[in-house]
This record gives C-alpha cells, sequence and structure tokens, in this order.
C-alpha cells in the first residue's frame, strides 16, 4: 500500500513529475525548490475573485532585468524549477526568451497560464519547447457556460472553447497530459456539483487532473468574503479530486492544492516585488526593490518553507497524529486567511471539524475515506 500511495502522489500531488526524489530531498533539507514568479498582473479571463485583481492591461509587472536577475538567484541557490505565474505570463511580449534563459541556466520551466494564449499554434509550440521536463497549467473553473459567467467579468463563456483548444494544441504535439493541469479556484458561488462535474470532465475527456485551490480572501480578492466555502462542500469536493487525482488509494492531501513537499520548499515573487510564502499569501517578509533577493532568502527561508512544520512532530494537533500527515500538511494560505497563522490548522480541512474518521488520527495511512454515501455524493 505504501508504495501505491508514493507512487500516485509523486506523479500527482508534488508538481514534480519525474523528480520527486529530489523534490522530497529539498524539503527535507528545508531548501527552495521552485520559484513562483509572478511577471505580469495582465490577464484576459477575468476571474472575478483573482487575489491580483488581473484585468487585461498590466498595471504592474516585474522588468526583463529584474527577472533575469531572480532567473540568476535562482541557478545560484540550486532552486530547481520556476513556476511562471501572472496575471497570465504569456501575455508579456518578453516570456518565450525569459523562459529559454532559465532553461539556460538548467531550471526547468512551469508555466501557469489562463490557458487562453495557447489556442494559437505558434504559442502553444513554443510552450512546449520550453516547459520541456515541466508542467503546464490552465485554468478554467467550471465547464457548464452559466457557471463560468457568472465567475468571469464580462461573462465570456466562448473562453472556454478557446482554453480547451489550447489543451488539444498541446497534447497534440505530444506534451503528455500527465505534465498538464486544469486549475480551479474552489468558491461557494460555483457550488460543489459543478466543481466535481468540471474535474470529471477533464480528467475523462482530456487525461488533465485538477490543481483545486481552495478559494481565500486574499489580496485583491479580499471583498469577495461571501465566496468563502463552508465545511460541508469542502468536502465533498476535495474528496472527489483525491478520487480523481489519486485513484482508489485511500489517501487524502485534505483542502490542499498539492502536497506539503511542493507547499514547503517554494517562495513566491509577487508581481510588485513582495517575497512570500506563496501566491495565495499576498503579504511578503520584503521586497526585492529594497533587499536583494538572496540577501532575503537568507534571512527569511525558514518563514518562508515554514520549517519548523516539516517535523511531523512540530504539527499542530490533530495534524501531527493524522494519517495523511507523510503528505499533508494543510493548506498554509487558508491557514494564514481564515485564522490568522500561516503555520497554525487549516480551518478547511473537515477531518479536524468532524474527527468523523478517528483513524486519520492515529498515525494509520490506511485510514477510511469516506464513501460517496457518507460525504452525500452521487456516483
Ligand atoms: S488533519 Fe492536518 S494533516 Fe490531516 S488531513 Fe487535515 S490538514 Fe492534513
Ligand atoms: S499554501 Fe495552499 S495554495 Fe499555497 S502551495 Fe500550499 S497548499 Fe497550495
Amino acid at each position: 500500500m505504501a508504495a501505491c500511495i508514493n507512487d500516485h502522489l509523486k506523479r500527482y500531488g508534488g508538481l514534480a513529475a519525474g523528480r520527486e526524489e529530489e523534490q522530497k530531498r529539498y524539503f527535507e533539507e528545508r531548501r527552495l525548490y521552485a520559484l513562483q514568479i509572478e511577471t505580469t498582473d495582465a490577464c484576459q479571463q477575468g476571474c472575478i475573485y483573482c487575489y491580483a485583481g488581473s484585468t487585461p492591461r498590466e498595471h504592474h509587472g516585474l522588468t526583463s532585468h529584474e527577472i533575469r536577475g531572480l532567473l540568476d538567484d535562482a541557478a545560484a541557490l540550486e532552486i530547481r524549477a520556476i513556476d511562471w505565474l501572472g496575471g497570465d505570463p504569456l501575455v508579456r511580449p518578453d516570456w518565450y526568451e525569459l523562459m529559454q534563459y532559465a532553461r539556460s541556466l538548467g531550471l526547468v520551466n512551469n508555466v501557469w497560464t489562463s490557458g487562453l494564449p495557447l489556442k494559437s499554434k505558434e504559442i502553444a509550440a513554443r510552450v512546449h519547447e520550453v516547459t520541456e521536463g515541466g508542467f503546464v497549467s490552465v485554468h478554467v473553473d467550471s465547464i457548464t457556460p452559466e457557471v463560468y459567467a457568472r465567475l468571469h467579468r464580462g461573462g465570456n463563456a466562448h473562453f472556454i472553447d478557446a482554453i480547451v483548444e489550447g489543451v488539444d494544441n498541446l497534447l497534440a504535439l505530444g506534451k503528455p497530459a500527465d505534465m498538464m493541469i486544469n486549475c480551479i479556484t474552489y468558491t461557494a458561488e460555483q457550488g460543489p456539483e459543478d466543481a466535481i462535474e468540471t474535474m470529471r470532465w477533464w480528467f475523462e475527456e482530456k487525461g488533465l487532473r485538477t490543481c483545486l485551490t481552495m478559494f481565500n480572501p486574499a489580496g485583491m480578492g479580499a471583498e469577495w468574503r461571501a465566496f468563502e466555502p463552508g465545511l460541508d462542500e469542502v468536502q465533498r469536493v476535495y474528496t472527489e479530486r483525491d478520487r480523481i487525482d489519486f485513484g482508489g488509494d485511500n489517501i487524502s492531501i485534505a483542502a490542499m492544492d498539492t502536497d506539503k513537499f511542493y507547499c514547503g520548499t517554494m517562495a513566491t515573487v509577487t508581481f510588485t516585488g513582495d517575497v512570500t510564502p506563496c501566491s495565495v499569501i499576498r503579504d511578503g517578509v520584503a521586497n526585492i526593490r529594497e533587499t536583494p533577493f538572496r540577501e532575503i532568502i537568507a534571512r527569511h527561508l525558514d518563514k518562508l518553507v515554514h520549517a519548523e512544520l516539516h517535523d511531523v512532530r512540530n504539527l499542530p494537533a490533530p495534524c501531527d497524529t493524522c494519517g495523511n500527515n507523510p503528505h499533508c500538511w494543510g493548506c498554509r494560505a487558508s491557514a494564514y486567511h481564515y485564522s490568522g497563522d500561516a503555520d497554525g490548522l487549516d480551518p478547511k480541512c473537515w477531518l479536524i471539524r468532524t474527527e468523523q474518521t478517528p483513524n486519520y488520527f492515529s498515525g494509520n495511512s490506511n485510514s477510511h475515506k469516506p464513501s460517496n454515501e457518507e460525504i452525500g455524493l452521487n456516483p
């Protein structure tokens, strides 16, 4: 069973496909494995809850010089992967040259795009080239036009088809579905049925798994607090995510969107230069426009990677005895935004609330995954 769990998680939990053992070693050493760089706040898609407040026109962004400096520093720190974020990193005119430069330094490129630029076959081909060995994430919250329209400014439901066409372009070029993922930011406004239908559609039709990010009232999205999901719907949606992403294994990463190995070896530089533990946490420890990046890392690494929590004995109870803690430690962003402590409990973990499944807190990794009936889900 343990081998089976590891096999699934290493492929779909840690966002380091093919290099999981190296990522775990970085975790043990409390180092940075991936650097998220938000290159611009511009994006065509117009998600209304966006923490970046993205609009089609750029209002904030890092300069090419700043980004090249970050890439040089990342290589010097032996960081292995650059996660390109925005906004949409593919709307920058210099994205291709920057990613080529990262590759020349031995860094792996992972691209988090809306997916809209991939509709261009030329752009898709270039993305395929520069993400060799890395993954591409697109972002379609809902495949239902009415729901999609409610969640996006302008309500352009035809964007769904455009992004699907972009994914098809990448698949046709030979990008494996295992190296692509669809992102959903789960909000109460979407509702569990639609999120589950969307996750199933992507997996059954295109082979893509889901990166299911919890809505947080962060940054420019703070005004959408009414979008905060309740625990019952979180349990339904995330349990189905576990089923799709990890198959029949009795494992869960609860309300995290990735496992702790990615979460605990990563830092973000926002499009205004702030250095934060995750793009969903908008408050930085320092800013690269005031302090050199390498100095920031030297001073604040422990806080950025939640170093103390790398030892499971330091996790807050009941996570310290949870059967999921070999790969889960709760979403640090949800802990920060919903309870005020980035190293505290994730209040969106339904297991903590209900303690319905006591085996999770006995250190037994064969713990029980709730059935469809228990979570009120029709298969
Ligand atoms: S109790 Fe903690 S370790 Fe266990 S599933 Fe919930 S957040 Fe993860
Ligand atoms: S803090 Fe939450 S959103 Fe950020 S990487 Fe960790 S699990 Fe994902």
